[in-house]
């Protein structure tokens, strides 16, 4: 019997239906959710995930503007600008898209964001939270999947989860979040001898490399849930996961596709934890 696709386009637009009413009972109290991203250069793959961000934002009714700097721009001026957004009231989450070019350091960035306002999760702050066990933003990526595991009514108490890659948005606060909630996490690198040795006892496998095919129908366990996290451009064009799609999707029980798994949920959580921000302005007033 062939795998459950988990349609990721589907729950987003769920998921986000439910963070627009929220952010509609803000705007009764007189408070607008605001977004401010500030992108430096013009790489076209983070003009269009910008896009994508600004669209999600606007369909929820949020107020998002965008900062945009020529490429030359010094670490100061952008510095500067994040200073005044964390002071500004009219916004609620501040999102640096990077990669930054190499002259800006993008953990000296990160960390000049108020963690108050840090709606991607990667402020040390909010990583440590992450580590303590108690979240104040959750990064976007790892806070889907586990929404999409959650929507599905997939246990994880328990589960034998394996977290394929170990990067500090994807991998490493995946398999934070999956010892939150009482798995049994392994973590698998580039430098993990015998890869299949650990997929193939994941009931829940998430795979975040960037490697077409990396994980074969053979590397999965009968009956597992399959979360592909990679995105990757073959050469004809097409959008492919880490993971063998059609092999795999006849020994799991569940699988996300790509494109329209993971992808939907990541920006879906950014308008959530834009959201979230906007309701701990509103408690404290
Ligand atoms: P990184 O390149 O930062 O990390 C990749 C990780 O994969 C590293 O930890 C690396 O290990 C590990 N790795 C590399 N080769 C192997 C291997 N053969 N076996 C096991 N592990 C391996 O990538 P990201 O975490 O940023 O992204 C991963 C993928 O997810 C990319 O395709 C990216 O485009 C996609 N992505 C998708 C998102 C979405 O919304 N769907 C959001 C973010 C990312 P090591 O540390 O040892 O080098």
């Amino acid at each position: 019997m062939g795998a459950v696709i988990i349609d990721g386009v589907a729950i987003a637009k769920a998921v986000r239906a439910e963070w627009k009413e929220r952010a509609d009972r803000l705007k009764t109290q007189g408070i607008l959710p605001g977004l401010a991203v500030i992108i430096v250069g013009d790489n076209p793959a983070s003009k269009l995930y910008i896009r994508n961000k600004i669209k999600a934002c606007r369909e929820v009714g949020l107020h998002s503007e965008i900062h945009e700097f020529p490429r030359d721009t010094s670490q100061e001026m952008v510095l500067k600008r994040i200073s005044e957004l964390n002071v500004n009231p009219d916004i609620h989450g501040i999102l640096v898209q990077l990669p930054l070019p190499p002259h800006i350091d993008s953990a000296k960035v990160q960390e000049t964001i108020s963690s108050e306002k840090d709606v991607d999760g990667f402020h040390l702050y909010n990583l440590g939270a992450l580590v303590a066990g108690g979240t104040v933003f959750p990064p976007c990526t790892p806070y889907g999947v586990q929404c999409l595991l959650e929507h599905m009514d997939i246990p994880i108490e328990g589960q034998n989860a394996v977290v394929v890659g170990r990067s500090n948005i994807v991998g490493k606060p995946m398999a934070l979040m999956l010892l939150q909630k009482g798995a049994t996490v392994s973590v698998c690198t580039s430098k993990t001898r015998n890869l299949a040795q650990y997929t193939l006892l994941a009931d829940i496998l998430v795979v975040a490399v960037g490697k077409p095919r990396l994980i074969t129908g053979a590397m999965v366990k009968e009956g597992a849930t399959v979360i592909d996290v990679g995105i990757n451009r073959l050469p004809d064009g097409k959008l492919v996961g880490d993971v063998d799609f059609e092999e795999a999707k006849r020994r799991a029980a569940y699988i996300t596709p790509v494109p329209g798994g993971v992808g939907p949920m990541t920006i879906t959580m950014l308008v959530a934890n834009t959201v979230q921000a906007a309701e701990r302005v509103a408690e404290k007033a």
